[in-house]
């Protein structure tokens, strides 16, 4: 451990931090300054009431005001702000905490930035236009980009969820950026595999299984000519999908202009085919996965985004992971394979605008 000094016992009652539990050789992140957050999600009727164009109490719209004070301004197309609730600050102490391996804990360090993907309240990734999709595109890339330039920021995580069963406290289309000064375990976890991969292979992990997916097609979700989507065949929820870029690289920005306008036609395909699939706006916790932020090459690394979506049979059947699933390992009965044909049957069009719908 190399921080300057002890965390005291106050400050792990105040500061952001996180702590190692030594039986899961894994962290878990503490934000105790977090207080009361706005929850929006609550009150939402239900998963297939329509949204209005704008919400006047809405901190997200357009010209509204937020919870911290702040006035939104009137954005035409995407807008980016510092979160109000962050889980994680930049301005942590340089302090941590090992009493016998037991109680370990650090300090750490973030930023907490909001996305809003449009100005309009009730547009959805599925509905956007593509090239208001590339806008978003581009945003993730500089977000990245400005962010990995700060020296002690070491993991950008984007990510989206979607519908209230999934947290989300505004339906407003919006993502989030934390960007912060460790690696996080998923992300760590996912660095020793392809690290492990290409160490002893001398190729891509990740590369290798796409050529796999693309060759026996029974996975496969949708494609065009730079990504494409699959049921993972360990995938844990039930349609659960890996995006990959058929190029290998390790970051958003390292896209050309093409593949960028063709992931944001990946992804309006992808969540088209959710939404078609129970005829409802599909609730899904996403997020992208790209090489860390420390200043290394990280040649091993190759950019893909991880879809969490939590639905069963319909748009009332949700998977819990419990009982088995928390003490032992995740289960699920539906296949890989199954999940991905019903995917690929509910059609490329959206429900809302097919011409039987008024
Ligand atoms: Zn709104
Ligand atoms: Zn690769
Ligand atoms: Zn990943």
């Amino acid at each position: 451990m190399t921080a300057a000094r002890v965390l005291s016992p106050s400050e792990l009652q105040q500061v952001a931090h996180r702590r190692f539990n030594p039986l899961k050789r894994e962290w878990v992140l503490v934000s105790p300054h977090r207080t009361e957050r706005p929850w929006l999600g609550k009150v939402e009727k239900s998963a297939t009431s329509s949204q209005p164009a704008y919400d006047a109490g809405c901190y997200l719209c357009p010209g509204n005001s937020r919870a911290g004070g702040a006035r939104n301004p009137q954005y035409p197309t995407t807008f980016v702000f510092d979160n109000d609730y962050p889980a994680l600050l930049p301005d942590a102490p340089d302090a941590s905490l090992d009493e016998l391996g037991l109680l370990v804990a650090e300090a750490e360090a973030g930023i907490c930035r909001v996305v809003c993907f449009s100005p309009r309240h009730d547009l959805t990734i599925p509905r956007m236009a593509l090239a208001e999709l590339r806008a978003v595109v581009d945003v993730w890339a500089e977000q990245y980009q400005s962010l990995a330039a700060i020296p002690w920021i070491q993991h950008i995580q984007i990510f989206e969820n979607r519908g209230a069963l999934m947290g989300a406290s505004n339906p407003h289309p919006h993502c989030q950026i934390w960007a912060n000064a460790h690696m996080p375990n998923e992300a760590e976890r996912e660095q020793a595999s392809l690290q492990a991969y290409q160490g002893g292979r001398h190729s891509c992990l990740l590369c290798d299984y796409l050529k796999l997916e693309l060759k026996l097609e029974e996975r496969l979700v949708c494609q065009n000519d730079a990504f494409a989507a699959v049921v993972p065949y360990w995938a844990v929820w039930p349609f659960e999908t890996l995006l990959l870029s058929k190029r290998h690289l390790g970051a958003m920005h390292d896209l050309s202009r093409g593949e960028r306008d063709l992931l944001g036609d990946i992804l309006k395909q992808l969540t088209t085919r959710y939404d078609n699939l129970f005829e409802v706006p599909f609730p899904y916790s996403m997020g992208f996965h790209q090489r860390p932020a420390d200043r290394q090459p990280h040649p091993e690394w190759h950019l893909h985004a991880h879809y969490y979506p939590p639905l069963l049979r319909s748009a009332t059947v949700q998977k819990f992971m419990v009982g088995y699933e928390m003490f032992a390992m995740p289960q699920r009965d539906i296949t890989a394979e199954a999940a991905a044909a019903r995917l690929r049957a509910v059609g490329p069009a959206h429900y809302l605008d097919r011409s039987s719908n008024p």
